[in-house]
């Protein structure tokens, strides 16, 4: 469901938010945009009914709250707040429209998810070889950058190695990109870590400045969409405990064979997952500072 905004047109549904362009420009043209971050939530790539109150507004909060935190080069357009549209204040950010580097660079600290899967197949994570034996959740030797290729809408997006990623953006930006990516989540780690979580993985996306041609941090930014966070005294205890959407994706892993449509999401699903957006935000803010 997206909403009419006046004085803004809608330029592109994702799965999860809308973007919307000044009245009579177009993405291609206009030198910024509203990224409305929606309360949808999707897994498996499916968008899945019902959505989860206040996850707009906490994905939202969770960006900016970095970009800040981390000093990080931003997307965010000058006096965004003020310029918002009071219908999606809160859940809005005005930015600068890049040209986006089709490259989604995934950082893992923890092998699990989709990745646990290519290194059990292949000993490898988008080329990247790791050593034998890693089981589900645990720590990597170090921190490794398994980039994949942002497919067009539709089609799955491509675990690729980084030596594809050079073919795809050039050898400065696929190097700037690795190296930006690492080290955002080897600090952003840290942060987690004073917070008593552990960051296992997580996604940036980067795109070049129309005007001045700098390279920014775009899109979300270590948000619990793009993000696995966990606990990390439970880890200790053996136990995975998220505070990511990871309670969604094991409900429809154990309740959906994926033909047909998705089923839809029983109301105690929803509240544990809106109550576990909430209180990563929690141990988030409310974590002591520690040295940059
Ligand atoms: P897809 O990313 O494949 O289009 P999605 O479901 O992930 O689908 P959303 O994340 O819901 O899409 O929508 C956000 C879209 O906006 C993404 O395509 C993202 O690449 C793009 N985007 C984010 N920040 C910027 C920016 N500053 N300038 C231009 N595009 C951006
Ligand atoms: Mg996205």
């Amino acid at each position: 469901m997206t909403e009419a905004l006046p004085g803004w047109s809608l330029a592109y549904s994702g799965k999860v938010r809308d973007l919307y362009v000044a009245a009579g420009q177009s993405l291609e043209t206009a030198p910024e945009m509203l990224m409305v971050a929606s309360d949808r939530v999707s897994a498996f790539d499916q968008v899945l009914e019902p959505a989860i109150p206040g996850k707009g507004e906490l994905l939202t909060e969770l960006t900016r709250w970095w970009t800040e935190r981390l000093g990080l080069p931003s997307q965010l357009a000058p006096d965004a707040d003020a310029r918002t549209p009071e219908p999606v204040r809160g859940r809005a950010m005005l930015v600068r429209t890049l040209d986006m580097l089709p490259v989604e660079c995934v950082v893992r600290g923890r092998v699990t998810g989709s990745g646990l899967k290519e290194y059990q197949r292949l000993g490898s994570i988008s080329g990247v070889s790791l050593p034998d034996g890693l089981v589900d959740g645990d720590a990597l030797p170090e921190p490794i950058y398994t980039p994949a290729w942002k497919a067009p809408q539709g089609e799955h997006d491509e675990n690729v190695s980084y030596e594809r990623t050079v073919e795809l953006v050039g050898e400065a930006d696929a190097a700037a990109i690795r190296e930006l990516s690492l080290s955002v989540y080897a600090r952003a780690a840290e942060v987690a870590a004073a917070a008593g979580l552990v960051l296992a993985d997580t996604k940036f996306e980067f795109g070049r400045d129309r005007v001045t041609g700098e390279l920014l941090l775009a899109d979300e930014v270590l948000t619990s969409d793009s993000s696995r966070y966990w606990d990390a005294a439970a880890l200790e205890a053996g136990r995975v405990e998220s505070f990511d959407k990871q309670i969604v994706r094991d409900w429809l892993a154990a309740n959906w064979d994926g033909e047909g449509a998705a089923p839809e999401l029983p109301a105690e699903i929803v509240e544990r997952t809106a109550a576990r957006y909430r209180e990563l935000i929690e141990r988030l803010t409310g974590a002591p500072s520690i040295g940059e």
